[in-house]
């Protein structure tokens, strides 16, 4: 079968480790160059150095931006850019969860989850349209929602509050960048098998895989199938969706 992403060249933010470090995969054996963003310059280059042993044969880079700097993102998009031609897709997975109850949350919790999982997202999509724009045949971007944005969780509310905007953000920014060929779409997993699931007690977790109709929890794979067929050409008329990737779950 033809590599759906061949030729193409992608940013991963969180791309260290769980869904991100599984999206870095999957576009890597779907053919594309891939730059992986971390949170700190050691992580990313030992997630580098991770990729570079699975895939000796990928062309593959790191970088550790911080994603809540405009100033910060474009040096880091325009690098890629320059060193690779283009930048085709961008994947903003990194993010953080919180379950904190109400009364609980100082405000640096509360700014926190607003710089990581909003703000970044904000202007990790503006760098990528500055270049998508010029490109002849635009981009995509690609966000992170989670099944929370549904009907939101009973503790911890300002992981739900975050997600909410996302999806928000994705289908207003498909509506303005539509006519430049950038497609704007979000993925919104369900519960998965990564370190944002360890920290949660089974006593949290258990009651939640009953209300998934397929009977399990995901896995970090199962998230970057769906990231790889949006950033696809297959995925050509799909923008402003928030696609569910969640086992059916009812929750
Ligand atoms: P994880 O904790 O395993 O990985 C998070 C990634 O984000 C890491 O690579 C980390 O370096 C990066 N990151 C965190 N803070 C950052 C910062 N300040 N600057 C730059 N990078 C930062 O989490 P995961 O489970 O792989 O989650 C990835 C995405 O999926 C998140 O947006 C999360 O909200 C979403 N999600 C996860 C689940 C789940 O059950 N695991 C469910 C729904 C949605």
């Amino acid at each position: 079968m033809d590599q759906l992403l061949k030729g193409k060249v992608a940013i991963v933010t969180g791309g260290t480790r769980g869904i991100g470090y599984a999206i870095v995969k999957k576009y890597i054996q779907e053919g594309a160059t891939v730059v992986l963003c971390g949170s700190r310059e050691s992580t990313a280059q030992e997630a580098l150095a991770k990729v570079k042993a699975e895939f000796p044969e990928a062309v593959v880079d790191a970088l550790a931006p911080d994603l809540t700097s405009i100033e910060s993102v474009n040096k880091a998009f325009a690098y890629v850019k320059e060193k690779f031609g283009s930048v085709d897709v961008v994947a903003n997975n990194a993010g953080i969860s919180q379950n904190i109850p109400l009364e609980k949350y100082t405000e640096e919790d509360i700014d926190k989850i607003i710089a990581v999982n909003i703000k970044a997202v904000f202007v990790c999509s503006q760098a990528a349209a500055n270049i998508m724009k010029e490109q002849e045949n635009g981009g995509v971007i690609i966000n992170t929602s989670s099944m929370v944005s549904k009907n939101g969780q009973p503790s911890g509310c300002a992981y739900p509050a975050s997600k909410f905007a996302v999806n928000g953000f994705t289908k207003s920014l498909a509506r303005e960048l539509g006519k430049y060929k950038i497609r704007v779409n979000a993925v919104a997993p369900g519960i998965t098998r990564t370190d944002m699931l360890a920290v949660l007690p089974d006593a949290m977790i258990q009651p939640l895989i009953k209300n998934i109709p397929l009977g399990r929890v995901g896995e970090p794979e199962d998230i970057a199938n769906a990231y790889a067929f949006l950033a696809s050409d297959m995925a050509s008329f799909i923008t402003g969706d928030i696609l569910s990737v969640d086992g059916g779950s009812v929750v």
